[in-house]
């Protein structure tokens, strides 16, 4: 039998038994071996589902092995390594009809295959659902990792990495020679720094309430600690605080760019006189604007080639018995970087 960590009501997380059919036309099925703890799901938990359809199976940093594939589905194998990816593009919808798949409003789902024993239907988060045995998913969403790179490093490509590196070099293109802030030293925090320092950024300050997560973003690249002038502000946090710092800290002509999933109904306020004399942009990141296909395989490559750190972010290894618990630590832990389920 499967198991699955569900939301299946208002703040009601547990560990229980889960239905996996078989993959459809265009699906495969992935035995999950490693999925990363990611801000993401406490934000699901905390918002009621966040849009996802209760009952919802949590979890969307994931990395297995192929054990079932459906028809129509090129270039995979049952036994393939593979990384899932939630930013997946349809080739269908205005956006990608338009070349911009980056920006796609409809990233393909595999949804109907995954359920409680009530044979009620699982929302899978972000389309994926990885803190479960197995899980289905759109072929689109596997990329094959390397023999080399172990699974529970892999996974964090998958949301955190991803979305940190490339906020960097696609959202943002940050040319080299720029100065660059992070606000928010988490996985996502440190997975910009690492971008940035791959970018070739000469400055990169880490500001964090937390003194140990802001040291600890200087073994990642960061060049400074605290506030300063920059051309470049990332805000891993999105809240009101953090997004006006990220405004406040910029230079003329400099870029904000938003990161991180602020909570309902939150607000900021903008000085904008200021904004208009110092030319200032605005940018909204999506994870990343990532591409699985695009941008895992070149990640994982940098991996190997020690350009990008993934082994010190995995900071705790968890079992599915430990998921619930360790969303709830999400809130409290704050010198952690990254949490695994390794399954
Ligand atoms: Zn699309
Ligand atoms: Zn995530």
């Amino acid at each position: 039998m499967d198991r699955g960590v569900v939301l299946s009501a208002p703040g009601a997380v547990a560990l229980e038994q889960i239905v996996v059919d078989q993959p459809k036309p265009g699906e495969l099925a992935v035995r999950i071996e490693a999925s990363g703890v990611c801000h993401t799901d406490l934000h699901v938990v905390e918002e009621d589902g966040w849009g996802h359809a209760l009952p919802v199976l949590l979890g969307h940093e994931g990395a297995g092995t192929i054990e079932a594939i459906g028809p129509d589905v090129d270039g995979l194998s049952v036994g393939d390594r593979v990384l899932l990816g939630w930013h997946t593009a349809c080739g269908e919808c205005e956006q990608c009809a338009r070349g911009l798949p980056r920006q796609c409003k409809r990233p393909p789902a595999a949804y109907g295959r995954l359920h409680r024993t009530d044979g009620s239907v699982l929302t899978p988060v972000l389309r994926t659902g990885t803190f479960a045995t197995r899980t289905v998913v759109p072929a689109v969403a596997a990329v094959k990792v390397p023999d080399e790179l172990p699974l529970e490093q892999a996974c964090l490509i998958g949301c955190a990495v991803a979305t940190g590196v490339m906020s960097v070099l696609e959202t943002a293109r940050v040319p080299p020679g720029a100065s660059v802030a992070v606000i928010g030293c988490g996985a996502v925090g440190l997975s910009v720094v690492q971008g940035a320092r791959i970018a070739g950024a000469a400055e990169i300050r880490a500001i964090d309430l937390d003194e140990r997560k802001q040291e600890q973003a200087l073994r990642f690249g960061a060049t400074a600690v605290g506030e300063g002038p920059v051309d470049f502000a990332f805000d891993v946090v999105g809240r009101r605080a953090t997004f006006e710092l990220a405004l406040r800290l910029l230079r003329g002509g400099g870029t904000a760019v938003l990161i991180g999933l602020s909570p309902a109904g939150e607000k900021a306020e903008l000085d904008l006189p200021r904004l208009f004399a110092k030319r200032v942009t605005v940018r909204t990141s999506h994870g990343g604007d990532h591409l699985p296909h695009e941008d895992f395989p070149r990640l994982a490559q940098w991996a190997l080639d020690g350009k990008l750190d993934l082994a010190s972010m995995v900071t705790r290894r968890l079992t599915l018995e430990d998921a619930p618990r360790a969303l709830d630590e999400l809130r409290s832990s704050p010198d952690l970087v990254r949490s695994v389920i390794v399954l």
